[in-house]
């Protein structure tokens, strides 16, 4: 049995169908990450889970025990972070990160070794006397991530809780994010429409659609090997290309495996394509290359070429290339349905 269950989960707001029946198994120790677009039911899931919301149907299990909706939040051994941070704006970063620990009547000395010990882990035992509107946003999130460590809790719920970091404190916060979670090796599920973000700290990534589980993977899985075309698209950055290969089929190929022709050897089997260059975007470390297959005439998207800067082939707008893509590379897809086949099943 899972760390953290759910059977069949339901949430229903008249007849939005936020959450649409998502079974889930977390394992003890490991760090989920929930990723989807806006209002695919992310933030519900979790709620429910927190006990902050009432499943309309489906049970909820932490630690092999049933959360009946009886089971209030604070009984449930977990520990939450949001986007807003929701510090106490009067209490100081101390209090702020005491107070759960008082609520529960800790003993003011274990208060204290705690909250200087989470001070410590977040390298804020500096700031712990000033109030929140004397704080940075990166530090004010790692305040409310100090006071959600200090209760040693079951499991996290971290929904988006670096949104509100600029690009690259974002990046450090993931990292240091990621790093306290493995010491600690406390249950995780984090809540992120950012799919880097997703990538890089989830040891399985949930896919989300409309309320449903599109896929559960590692960040490898559902990268190369999608369930589906949406799941395909929606990871990626430009997304995998989809062209149509006959009636029923669609192909699949990344950006990066689609290159120039002369970067293959003769040995290596690929899949050849006549690319009409349409715009060509320096991005620094990747050329993008966007044009139109010669083969597909039907295709009115167009396809895209990501060449890392250590392919100097020369590319001209206006031109038509060979481009290949390896066949261990390519994926199928139903054209109908949108479902993955078994690669090679074309
Ligand atoms: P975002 O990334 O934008 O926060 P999300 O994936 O977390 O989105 P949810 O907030 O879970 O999505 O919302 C899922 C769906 O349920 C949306 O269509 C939303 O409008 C709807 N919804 C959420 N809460 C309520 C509510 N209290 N009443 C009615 N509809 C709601």
């Amino acid at each position: 049995m899972g760390y953290v269950e759910t059977k069949n989960l339901h949430k229903h707001f008249g007849d939005v169908r936020a959450v649409d029946g998502v079974d889930l198994d977390v394992k003890e120790g490991e760090l989920v990450v929930l990723l989807g677009p806006s209002g695919c039911g992310k933030t519900t899931l979790m709620r429910m889970i927190a006990g902050l919301e009432t499943p309309t149907a489906g049970e909820i299990y932490i630690a092999g025990e049933h959360m009946d909706k009886d089971v209030p939040p604070r009984a449930r051994g977990i520990a939450m972070v949001f986007q807003s941070y929701a510090l106490y704006p009067h209490k100081t970063a101390y209090r702020n990160i005491a107070f759960p620990l008082e609520a529960m009547g800790t003993p003011a000395r274990v208060t204290k070794e705690r909250v200087h010990g989470g001070a410590r882990m977040f390298s804020i035992e500096r700031l712990l006397d000033r109030f929140p509107r004397q704080l940075s946003g990166g530090e004010r999130q790692r305040v409310a991530l100090a006071r959600a460590v200090v209760r040693d809790p079951k499991v996290f719920l971290f929904d988006e809780p670096l949104s509100n970091l600029d690009a690259q404190l974002r990046a450090v916060a993931r990292y240091e994010l990621k790093e306290f979670q493995r010491q600690l090796g406390t249950t995780t599920i984090y809540v992120t429409h950012d799919q880097v973000e997703a990538m890089g700290l989830g040891d399985r990534i949930v896919v989300m659609d409309k309320g449903k589980v599109r896929q559960i993977g590692s960040p490898q899985e559902v990268y190369e090997h999608p369930a589906d075309t949406f799941v395909a698209t929606f990871l990626g950055s430009p997304p995998m290309n989809l062209v149509e290969h006959d009636e029923g089929t669609l192909f699949g190929f990344r950006p990066e495996h689609f290159l120039p022709k002369p970067v293959f050897t003769a040995h290596e089997e690929v899949f050849t394509y006549h690319l009409r260059v349409r715009q060509v975007e320096h991005l620094g470390a990747d050329r993008l290359v966007y044009g139109h297959l010669d083969e597909v005439s039907r295709s009115d998207q167009p396809v895209i070429a990501a060449l890392p800067v250590t392919i100097t082939t020369p590319i001209a707008e206006g031109q038509v290339y060979e481009f290949a893509v390896p066949r261990r590379a390519m994926r199928y897809f139903d054209r109908r349905t949108g479902l993955g086949r078994k690669d090679g099943a074309a």
